[in-house]
């Protein structure tokens, strides 16, 4: 039989254009946007008058690799706790840039606590609650000019839930009025692009650097996201934050944020993202960033821990063994990188992998940095290792998992030592 071979296009995301910002504290400085990588950001939950609770979360992030944290600048006790929250975190060698998000009052806050505006890298606006009629350009212009003053990056951050009800219902009047009406949803994707982009020009208009303004238009649909996203970058060229508002708890919130996130990233769209979950009773607030650097990793645009293949198992799988094992050496990574990323650079690219039985186990044990197929029902009780693509010891007895977590820890000296 004649095989046939096919160029078959290989997969990457599409390049967009954007302006760079510099998201800065100190000599810590954070780009986002142009040829920066895509950042990962998140938002604390702690009240942020509890200066040391708040600090601690953030650093909690900032080590689980939240590259920029946000907290909520609501109360002028909140605006006081800024500066100690940041020295807290300068105390702890944190250096993670600091952005405020303010609502309602931040043209108050920002002008009556100086040490606020100077201790955050950046201010979220929200041009939906700024001040209404008359107060509208005034207010946000006292936040333009903290900006500029302390230079600072804005993010003008709209949101579906306080969109800037004066606007759309001009555009929904202006609607009625045509000869065929678009769709009200239509009207809604309309609001939330013209308000993010005419505060910009706003923004601009009053002095402040374009490429210093990031712009965001957060809805909580997945399509809605990708409709609304896919037509302002087509509008503009500021950096872009992306992120699924009120994606929801668990399983729904991360499918939902990675299936939205994952097609606008393809497509070139986004410069930084959050991933907006609501933590299940009892769980860690890292968890957004972990699932917002694994979107990153899954679609090879970055790379912050080493990954881990793991079959599913099934009815060959002798034990649970490899999945203990699986999940034990994927902890043990994870907890690992802290301390990793500086003692031994590049070892966020290792891949290693863990399989349950001999169909795909060799293979897919070749195709990773370090394999290991454990045996299979029917199986000999033998567990080959693969290192670099070559068979290199075969495991046997009780003490399968110690030893592999070990060879797994020497290959790392070695190589990224
Ligand atoms: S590698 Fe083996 S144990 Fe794992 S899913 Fe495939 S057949 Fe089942």
């Amino acid at each position: 039989m004649a095989v046939e071979s096919h160029a078959i296009s290989l997969s990457h995301p599409k390049p967009r254009r954007s302006l760079q910002a510099r998201v800065a504290w100190g000599d810590h400085v954070v780009t986002v946007g142009g040829d920066a990588p895509v950042r990962v950001q998140s938002m604390t939950n702690t009240d942020t008058v509890d200066a040391i609770g708040t600090a601690i979360q953030i650093k909690e992030l900032a080590l689980a690799g939240s590259e920029m944290v946000r907290l909520t600048v609501n109360t002028p006790e909140a605006a006081q706790a800024v500066p100690h929250v940041r020295e807290q975190l300068d105390r702890m060698g944190i250096q993670v840039p600091l952005i405020g998000d303010f609502h309602y009052n931040g043209h108050r806050l920002l002008t009556d606590y100086p040490d606020c505006a100077q201790a955050l890298s950046k201010y979220r606006i929200n041009p939906g609650n700024v001040g209404k009629g008359d107060k509208h350009d005034k207010q946000f212009g006292q936040m333009i000019e903290a900006a500029m003053r302390y230079n600072k990056a804005v993010r003008i951050g709209v949101n579906w839930g306080s969109l800037d009800q004066e606007l759309l219902a001009q555009l929904m009047d202006t609607n009625a009025q045509r000869a065929q009406p678009f769709d009200a949803k239509q009207v809604m994707y309309e609001a939330l692009i013209t308000s993010a982009i005419d505060s910009a020009k706003l923004a601009e208009s009053m002095g402040m650097a374009p490429e210093q303004i990031l712009l965001s238009c957060k809805v909580s649909g997945v399509q809605d996201l990708i409709a609304v996203y896919r037509e302002l970058a087509q509008r503009c060229n500021y950096p872009l934050h992306l992120g699924l508002t009120e994606a929801g708890m668990g399983t729904r919130g991360t499918v939902a944020s990675a299936t939205a996130l994952s097609i606008l990233l393809q497509e070139g769209i986004g410069d930084t993202i959050r991933v907006s979950l609501t933590p299940q009773p009892g769980e860690a607030r890292t968890q957004e960033v972990v699932i917002a650097s694994e979107i990153l990793q899954a679609l090879g645009l970055r790379a912050f821990v080493p990954s881990v293949t793991a079959c599913p198992g099934c009815g060959r799988t002798t034990s649970t063994t490899f999945q203990e094992l699986a999940k034990e050496i994927d902890d043990f990574l994870r907890a690992q990188m802290p301390v990793w990323r500086s003692q031994y650079p590049g070892v966020e690219n290792l891949k290693v992998a863990v399989m349950g039985c001999i169909v795909n186990g060799p293979g897919e044990s070749k195709h990773a940095d370090i394999g290991i197929s454990l045996p299979g029902s029917g199986e000999a009780p033998a567990a080959p290792v693969f290192i670099d693509g070559e068979k290199a010891m075969t495991l046997r007895g009780e003490n399968i998992a110690r030893e592999f977590h070990q060879i797994v820890e020497t290959y790392i000296e070695k190589r990224f030592g």
